[in-house]
């Protein structure tokens, strides 16, 4: 059983590596194995046919001719011997030799044939009949009167002539009944042929039309696959983790593969792509320098902020920051130094706030955090928070650096420019107040 799943398996393989052409070329080719024995078949018989014509023409025929000249002979030589008793001429009675001659010449004829066994009973018998009634008739010719015998011995003679024409007749109708079972047997092969070309060919038609079937469903599926996908891949709904299915190794296969080459290549574009989106997505809404939000991404938050205000009341509040005397650091120890600053003072802000509050760069050495659900005394404390941090944080290349907090907190009219107002008019004082203070407006 498992032989016969492994022989199985393998053909379909085959099958399925073999070109579209190949595949429908395997019905002839089905049609050729069936049809090649067959005509080997027809071929040994067509063989066998003819011999049996020729055994009938050549040795049947001529021997039923002889058999009948024999019986034909048979009667001559009674008349021909009868006539030189009735004439009472001996002579005349050796004129029968040549028919009894050809009679030989002719049954010698059958020696050579299959039917030598019969003929040398016929033979024997002949040659005592014919000697048997030269003789007799000598006597009654010689002896008329004194012949005793006469009519036993005619009735003897009357008894073998009957035994030889009844051997000469079986013979001929022995022959006959050979020819009629040759021409009997030639008509059966005609007809065995006949019905067995007929059934070929019938299964030959069925087995070819299925085969045709087949194959035909088999690419017609294939195709509609291949039409089916190429249409998703058209309108652009591809599932990039799926493939088409490699089922065959011919033109379709080879069409398959080409598709999945290009949907690997789209793929990965389509990788790369989204990846590059997301670094625009990033870059969209970072600051390059210091890795907090940037303006764009903190107004978006504020906005959203303001709409929860409004629909949900939630509190909501900004701290804007501002380092001290920055300038100073620019002036002192240069543009880079002061670049390195603002990312340590970036970092401590990020490292110091609540996963629920955003950090973003509002310009300059201006900073922002947004706290959502948070009142202005969270806020408060949180500036107080941080203003503590980076008083006593130690930055590198300046060593001390302080900052000043503005802080207010959302209120249900505002927008995103009266909210930075407020804050920016409490970071103002806190800037007048003699900076490193927190102040709320
Ligand atoms: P204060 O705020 O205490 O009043 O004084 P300040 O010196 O910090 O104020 P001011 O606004 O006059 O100076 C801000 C300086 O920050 C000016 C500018 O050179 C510097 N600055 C702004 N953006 C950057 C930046 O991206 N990198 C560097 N290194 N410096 C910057
Ligand atoms: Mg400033
Ligand atoms: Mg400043």
């Amino acid at each position: 059983m498992k032989k016969i799943e492994k022989i199985i398996k393998h053909l379909l393989f085959r099958y399925h590596s073999f070109s579209i052409l190949k595949k429908f070329l395997l019905a002839p080719l089905f049609g050729l194995v069936l049809v090649l024995p067959f005509y080997i078949f027809i071929f040994l018989n067509m063989l066998e046919m003819k011999h049996s014509v020729t055994n009938v023409n050549h040795e049947l025929m001529p021997l039923q001719e002889i058999s009948f000249n024999n019986i034909l002979l048979l009667e001559k030589i009674v008349n021909e011997v009868n006539s030189a008793v009735s004439a009472k001429e001996a002579e005349w009675i050796d004129d029968a030799d040549k028919n009894a001659d050809k009679i030989r010449e002719n049954l010698n004829r059958y020696v050579e044939s299959s039917y030598r066994k019969e003929v040398k009973e016929s033979i024997i018998a002949f040659d005592t009949y014919y000697k048997t009634l030269k003789e007799v008739s000598a006597k009654i010719i010689q002896n008329n009167q004194c012949y005793k015998n006469i009519e036993n011995d005619t009735k003897v003679l009357v008894q073998n002539y009957n035994e030889i024409d009844g051997l000469f007749k079986s013979l001929k109708l022995q022959i006959k009944n050979d020819i009629e079972k040759n021409f009997n047997a030639l008509y059966c092969d005609t007809n065995y042929i006949l019905f067995n070309g007929n059934f070929i060919f019938s299964i030959w038609f069925v087995i070819s039309t299925l085969i045709i079937f087949l194959v035909y469903r088999d690419i017609k599926h294939k195709i509609n696959k291949i039409v089916e996908d190429s249409k998703e891949i058209a309108r652009g709904d591809v599932d990039f983790e799926k493939r088409l299915c490699i089922v065959s190794y011919d033109e379709l296969g080879q069409v398959v593969k080409s598709i999945n080459m290009f949907i690997d290549k789209l793929h990965k574009n389509h990788e790369a792509l989204s990846d590059a989106k997301k670094e625009l997505d990033a870059l969209y809404i970072t600051d390059r320098l210091t890795n907090v939000y940037n303006r764009v991404k903190i107004d978006e938050i504020i906005d959203t902020e303001l709409k929860k205000k409004k629909r949900y009341d939630h509190v909501c509040s900004v701290i804007l920051i501002d380092v001290d005397y920055f300038k100073l650091v620019n002036d002192t120890y240069g543009h880079l130094a002061g670049d390195v600053i603002l990312k340590e003072f970036a970092t401590l802000l990020k490292e110091s706030i609540r996963d629920t509050d955003y950090v973003g760069r509002w310009g300059g050495e201006e900073f922002i955090i947004v706290c959502p659900q948070t009142d202005l005394n969270g806020a408060m404390s949180l500036a107080e928070n941080l203003r503590s941090k980076v008083e006593e944080s130690y930055f590198t290349i300046v060593g001390k650096k302080t900052a000043s907090f503005g802080v207010a907190t959302c209120k249900e009219d505002d927008t995103i420019q009266s909210l930075i107002d407020n804050a920016d008019k409490a970071l103002y004082r806190a800037k007048n107040g003699g900076r490193n203070q927190v102040v709320c407006l």
